[in-house]
């Protein structure tokens, strides 16, 4: 017992306390001599004996039982301490002091309980009582001996179990076992299981936030999760009592409720059977129309641990759009076939991908001869030449801007497959396809209009060739002199220039029509004009036949000295030509008088006042004895 109380000498300390006693017992005895009777030394010699023996008889005598049970207790893997009734301490193994080694010089017999417990707690050993030791302590005590199973303590980085028991005869048996390995053990498992439920819960999450409704199905097609999605398609399944239900009760559940997919309807055996046949073996995903009239594609993954994954996304809009989009290319499939302007498709080299029918019979070729064609064949020069040079430019080039024939109507020469010219209008729109750029040429056939507006052209021509051209004689008519004479008065006027004008009347015509006949006439009067255009010698001059055997010359940016010159010019061509004139009293050919008129044109005056004024010069010239010109600068200026 007693190398079992402390770490420091057991012996002596048991040895002191023996004689602490003897002491005592000696005093005692001295007392009763004193007041009894008168002490003997033979009695003092008992007393002394007994003394000395006393230490020896109290001395603890262990049988070999007791310091085998001593030597098993020193040497127990778990702490063993025993108090008495009053809770000191009588012992404590090797196991106590190294468990609790930072107050093991407070572990000595006789120490109370409570002392130790201080000290421990002082020194912040013990981790739960840490900012409230008063009342752990008195809970502690009250507590002791009390607890039927062990009571898990932390001591310094120690974790503990105790086990109190209190004996038949009020000792307090502890052991303790060192639980540290197994706390710290549970500890981290706890760790992990936190970290993993919380994981768990972010996927779980994660899987509730995605846009598509998710199921995982394990691997005896048993519901382990099913997303919120889900749960919203398909009201008419409990999910809250769904999970570890098998798939075909899920269906059968379904059908019940009248819930399959449209497609189901009429022959939901059938469908069911085939459902279940392709359970997770179809790699294509499925399209499925709700009872609601939801449309969803169905993906169905086995993982390589055997577990379904179901990924269903709604599709109605997309489908939606789909069919729209679909019923919108059909409508223009329609129009582009039944149109009368020519339409085909060419990518960006060139070659047509699509034609409707107005481009065979614009073009004369049949689709298949044209289809993977460069669309040049439908071109003739020069357009045809150039137009690989312009889309292989257009490939190169990043603007728009540089396609001139984008969003514009242009004008080429086209050909027919007999070989035949054709005008065409064609107009291009760009279209970025899944394979790159195409181009959407539509093509208006201009030949008749081209042909019809060459034709109305020629007619304007001519029309206006007549209403400004005498008939007989191919000279300017009146009406066109007239407009000449404005414009150049106005001219003259503006920029200052003279301006002359020849009136010209053939001499004595009544008598060569009368001897001659008017047929005659006619050819002299041609002869005449003729004369009188070769006088005229700049472009801008007009000759013009003003009326019957009358011509005007009007000779623009021309003086008097010039307008003069020019009428001789006039007299001389037309001797020149020598018009028999048989009956003419001034001779045997035709002869002309001409008024001759010059003026810059000032404002106030008027063209047909001028004009007037020439008449004039003119009568003089026949007062005069006629074949000559005379000028009328008395008449100048206006
Ligand atoms: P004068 O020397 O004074 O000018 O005498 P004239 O005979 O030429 O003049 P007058 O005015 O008396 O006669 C003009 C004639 O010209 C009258 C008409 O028969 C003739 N005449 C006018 N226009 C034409 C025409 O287009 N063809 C023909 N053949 N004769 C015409
Ligand atoms: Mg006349
Ligand atoms: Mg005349």
């Amino acid at each position: 017992m007693s190398t079992l109380t402390t770490a420091g000498s057991p012996g002596r300390n048991t040895a002191l306390m023996f004689l602490r006693f003897s002491a005592a017992a000696l005093l005692l005895a001295l007392l009763l001599l004193l007041v009894q009777a008168p002490p003997t030394w033979a009695a003092l010699a008992v007393l002394a004996a007994l003394l000395a023996l006393l230490p020896s008889l109290r001395r603890p005598q262990h049988s070999d039982r007791e310091r085998q049970l001593l030597e098993a207790i020193e040497a127990m893997p778990a702490g063993f301490d025993l108090w008495d009734a009053d809770d000191r301490l009588l012992m404590c193994n090797r196991r106590v002091r190294e468990d609790y080694a930072q107050v093991a010089e407070h572990l000595v017999e006789g120490r109370h309980f409570e002392d130790v417990v201080r000290q421990s707690l002082q020194a912040g050993y013990v981790t739960e009582a840490r900012g409230r030791e008063e009342a752990w302590l008195a809970e502690r005590l009250a507590g002791r001996g009390q607890q039927s199973g062990p009571r898990l303590q932390q001591f310094g980085e120690r974790w503990l179990h105790l086990y109190e028991q209190r004996t038949t005869s009020g000792l307090l048996v502890c052991i303790r076992l060192d639980v540290t390995e197994l706390v710290k053990t549970q500890q981290a498992l706890a760790q992990a299981q936190a970290a993993a439920h919380s994981e768990r819960q972010l996927l779980e999450r994660a899987i509730d936030a995605m846009p598509a409704g998710i199921e995982i199905y394990d691997e005896q097609d048993r519901l382990l999760l099913a997303n919120r999605r889900v749960v919203g398609w398909m009201p008419h399944l409990d999910y809250e009592h769904m999970r570890g239900q098998s798939f075909a009760h899920m269906l059968a559940l379904t059908r019940e409720a009248g819930a399959l997919p449209l497609e189901a309807l009429g022959d939901e055996d059938a469908w069911i059977a085939t459902r279940l046949a392709g359970r997770g073996r179809n790699e294509q995903a499925q399209l499925q129309q709700l009872a609601n009239g939801i449309w969803l594609r169905l993906t169905e993954t086995l993982t390589p641990e055997g577990y379904l994954v179901a990924v269903r996304q709604d599709v109605s809009d997309l489908l939606l759009k789909e069919r729209e989009l679909q019923a919108s290319q059909a409508q223009l499939q329609a129009i582009i076939m039944t149109a009368g302007v020519a339409i085909v498709t060419i990518d960006a080299q060139g070659h047509m991908l699509s034609c409707n029918p107005a481009v065979e019979r614009l073009f004369g070729h049949r689709a298949e001869e044209m289809l993977g064609q460069n669309v040049s064949l439908l071109m003739d020069e020069p357009d045809r030449g150039s137009h690989d040079h312009y889309l292989s430019r257009r490939e190169g080039s990043e603007g728009a801007r540089e396609l001139p024939l984008l969003g514009r109507t242009r004008e080429f020469n086209a050909l027919h497959k007999s070989g035949r010219a054709l005008t065409v209008q064609v107009s291009v729109s760009e279209v970025k396809g899944p394979q790159g750029k195409l181009y959407v040429g539509v093509i208006n056939d201009l030949t008749e209009r081209k042909q019809f507006e060459i034709e109305l052209q020629h007619a304007n021509e001519q029309l206006l060739r007549l209403s400004t051209t005498d008939a007989l004689t191919e000279l300017a008519n009146r009406r066109l002199l007239m407009q000449k004479l404005e414009e150049e008065w106005r001219r003259g006027l503006r920029l200052g220039t003279p301006l002359s004008l020849l009136l010209i009347d053939v001499d004595h015509f009544k008598l060569y029509n009368d001897h001659y006949g008017h047929q005659a006439g006619d050819a002299c009067l041609i002869r005449v004009a003729e004369a009188l255009r070769t006088s005229a010698g700049r472009p801008t001059d007009v000759v013009a036949r003003y009326g019957g055997e009358e011509f005007v010359l009007l000779l623009a940016q021309t003086d008097s000295v010039g307008a003069l010159a020019v009428a001789e010019r006039c007299r001389k061509e037309i001797a020149r030509a020598a018009i028999e004139h048989e009956v003419s009293p001034l001779g045997p050919e035709l002869t002309i008088s001409i008024g001759v008129i010059s003026a810059v044109p000032l404002r106030g005056g008027s063209a047909s006042q001028w004009l007037a004024q020439a008449d004039l010069a003119l009568y003089q010239a026949k007062a005069q004895g006629r074949n000559r010109a005379v000028s009328a600068p008395m008449f100048s200026p206006i």
